[in-house]
């Protein structure tokens, strides 16, 4: 594992293995999901893998009325938004996922601060297997 390079593919390889994974500065500490090669506090490049507990809140979302292709074909439109939102994970780094199980249409029912747990989306892409972020309400 410690020798994946710290880029989009491993972090991707990684989700279809249902695995959350960031990157860790070993010089400051510094937390980077997904991982980044270089750190952007101290610049420094000694990177470590962490592996994510899954475990967030919401920091902050949009619900979006026109989305992708893949989201039009999930049945999300104007009157089905869908939710895409801002974790703060419980090791303290922030990612951007889908948040399945709240009302895109509702957002005064969705809560800043709702505890978070993470989902794996698997679908099946002209170019194969795609794995997407998702949190749920825990
Ligand atoms: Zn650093």
């Amino acid at each position: 594992m410690e020798e994946m390079p710290f880029n989009d593919i491993s972090y991707e390889r990684f989700l279809n293995d249902e695995k959350l994974m960031g990157s860790r500065c070993r010089k400051c500490g510094m937390l980077f999901v997904p991982p980044r090669c270089i750190c952007i506090k101290c610049y420094d490049t000694d990177m470590e893998w962490v592996d994510m507990k899954g475990k967030g809140k919401l920091a902050a979302f949009t619900c979006i009325a026109i989305g992708p292709p893949l989201m039009i074909k999930e049945g999300y439109d104007r009157k089905h938004p869908y939710v895409s939102g801002v974790v703060e994970l419980e090791e303290g780094a922030r990612v951007v996922a889908r948040i399945e199980g709240v009302d895109g249409s509702k957002p005064e029912t969705i809560k800043i601060g709702t505890p978070l747990q993470v989902e794996f989306l698997h679908r099946a892409e002209a170019d194969g297997l795609t794995t997407y972020l998702a949190f749920r309400p825990s």
